[in-house]
């Protein structure tokens, strides 16, 4: 999927026919990728992720100028103009070029026909996880509650937007965020778009390097989302 004539692989992996999306779009996010093409080619759901240049960041060349946006925080209109302003740029054509692209990677994931997305992330800072959405935490404004487990891993959590799943995923081991789908920020990530738009969501976030772990936490959620 070329976006300004730079090239942006989509690799897939599972049945396309499955209503289950699993999706990896920070291509320095290793674990999560490998979790994603087991858990597709073993236990059932679609998976895609986005291949470029092996960082976070999508980098194109818009005119004279090299723009750099982050695949996780295009999917609204507030995302995309946030992404141009951290470029220094307010051309409405950047915009409109961003969101078609964006459109067309949403029409190739079939996102509206799916009934559960799991995006899958890792992370490295030390100072987000679960705990981060508690009432004294950085992004305690952002969560609707939050259910403790008891791995010890502070940054390997479930973050949902709604209630039937975090109750689901709230029985087992696993930190769990639910978000707050009327106090969110629109930071223009899936997360925002899913909650807006009603579709159920699970973003299964772990540190980098966490494979084992991130395969569990993928099994678990699909033991009690019922997937196969
Ligand atoms: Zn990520």
């Amino acid at each position: 999927m070329p976006l300004s004539g730079t090239m942006v692989h989509l690799v897939s992996f599972g049945e396309d026919s499955s209503s289950v999306l699993l999706y990896n779009m920070h291509d320095n996010e290793n674990s999560s990728a490998m979790a994603g093409r087991i858990l597709s080619t073993n236990k059932g759901g679609r998976y895609y992720e986005l291949m470029h240049n092996g960082k976070r960041n999508i980098s194109f060349l818009f005119g004279e100028d090299s723009i750099h946006i982050d695949p996780n925080r295009i999917y609204t209109d507030t995302g995309i103009w946030q992404q141009l302003a951290r470029n220094k740029i307010t051309d409405t054509l950047a915009h409109q070029l961003i969101s078609a692209w964006k459109d067309s990677l949403l029409n190739v994931l079939r996102i509206g026909e799916r009934t559960l997305v799991i995006a899958l992330h890792n992370n490295t800072n030390q100072n987000y996880g679960f705990k981060s959405y508690m009432p004294d935490g950085e992004y305690a404004d952002e969560a609707e509650a939050v259910c403790k487990g008891c791995v010890r891993d502070k940054d390997d959590f479930y973050f949902v937007t709604e209630y039937p799943i975090l109750d689901q995923l709230c029985v087992g081991q696993y930190h769990a965020v639910m978000q707050s789908n009327s106090r969110m920020t629109d930071d223009g990530s899936l997360s925002v778009y899913c909650g807006r738009l009603g579709i159920p969501y699970i973003n299964v976030e772990a540190q980098h390097g966490h494979l084992f772990r991130q395969v569990n936490m993928l099994l678990f959620a699909y033991r009690q989302m019922k997937i196969d």
